[in-house]
């Protein structure tokens, strides 16, 4: 039998735990997590097609629970989320999809105090190029007046002309303090 000691090359700082011996990583701890939930799942038998016919987009923020802020429950809707809850061309992408081949009709969309975009300026995109030499052909999407950003969204799903549904489309805020949300006004 080989020792680790012997097979491992010489390290000329300490060296690192050994493999058995490292700290789980976080997605080690997802894995784990997984297998738990496995064991008491049970087929619910659902359609793809979302049962309330809505699309919620809302900000990736780790603060918002939306199934739990909006009392949701698994097979209710479809969940796309970005930073910001901007609507790019990605999520015009799976609204399109999301209406056109799965049925839905609403679209409610959630934007959030104290987002991160809030503290970011295009300044960002330019930073990334000086940085890496290559300019990213996205737009960060950054704004300073949340009402005004939604106001953006909504716009941007009513005029999208690959949408066959744009009669029900509402905009929030979500308070992250008070898990309240507020609705926009379309009309600046
Ligand atoms: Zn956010």
């Amino acid at each position: 039998m080989i020792s680790m000691s012997i097979s491992q090359p010489p390290s000329p700082s300490p060296s690192p735990a050994s493999p058995e011996r490292q700290e789980p990583t976080v997605t080690d701890r997802l894995v784990e997590a997984n297998a738990r939930y496995a064991e008491h799942f049970t087929d619910p038998g659902m359609d793809a097609r979302p049962v309330l016919k809505v699309a919620v987009v809302a900000c990736m923020d780790a603060r918002i629970d939306l199934h739990a802020a909006l009392g949701l429950q698994l097979g209710d809707c479809h969940t796309i989320r970005n930073a910001g809850g901007v609507v790019t061309d990605d999520i015009i992408r799976s609204l399109t999809i999301s209406q056109r081949a799965l049925g839905t009709r609403s679209v409610v969309l959630i934007h959030h105090t104290g987002c991160g975009l809030l503290n970011l300026t295009e300044d960002f995109r330019h930073e990334i190029e000086a940085e890496v030499g290559q300019r990213p052909a996205w737009a960060v999407e950054a704004f300073k007046d949340l009402d005004q950003d939604v106001r953006q969204s909504m716009q941007r799903v009513r005029t999208s002309p690959f949408l066959p549904h744009r009669d029900d489309v509402r905009g929030f805020v979500f308070d992250v303090t008070t898990g309240r949300l507020r609705e926009i006004d379309p009309r600046p």
